[in-house]
């Protein structure tokens, strides 16, 4: 139990900072972060509307307000990052919405997932700068008890190293 505030303390010292940061959040940049705590992995992802959309003014066409509504279906449909078969992981739940902040907005998505074995999750795949080529890196945090780890993930590198949080 102690570990698991100690941890939440930290996710919710990364994702202020991510706030802080959206503030002046830069197109074609997306942020990703991962957490670990025992058998359950959450993925925080947030991408510029733009990104994803082309635009990020309220919508005001049928076409635009569709555009907002594919994309959060797609969101709750896909899994953007996968695990290796061999570590089991299931998701749990998928959370998608779009944030507007000024005159920028963000997609926000965060899901979760248990893992059977989690000695075999060494990496994760992602499909995100197929489906997004507005995409031109991801920042990438992730955190465990074990470790933590900061990168930046060009667009075309669709493997992300999860070794810095195995034990
Ligand atoms: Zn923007």
């Amino acid at each position: 139990m102690r570990l698991l505030t100690a941890l939440t303390v930290s996710i919710f010292a990364l994702s202020s900072h991510a706030a802080l940061a959206a503030d002046g959040h830069s197109h074609g940049a997306g942020k990703v972060q991962i957490a670990l705590d025992g058998k359950q992995m959450s993925i925080e992802i947030e991408s510029p509307a733009q990104d994803i959309v082309g635009f990020e003014a309220k919508p005001t066409t049928d076409e635009q307000k569709a555009a907002i509504e594919d994309a959060l279906a797609k969101f709750q449909q896909d899994d953007f990052f996968t695990a290796p078969a061999a570590a089991g992981c299931v998701r749990d739940n998928v959370d998608a919405e779009l944030h507007r902040h000024g005159d920028h907005a963000d997609f926000e998505i965060e899901a979760t997932y248990t893992c059977k074995n989690l000695a075999e999750l060494t990496e994760l795949s992602t499909i995100w700068f197929d489906l997004f080529p507005g995409t031109e890196e991801l920042d990438v945090e992730g955190i465990s008890e074990y470790g933590s780890f900061d990168m930046e993930v060009p667009a075309g590198q669709n493997r992300i190293d999860l070794s810095a949080l195995q034990d």
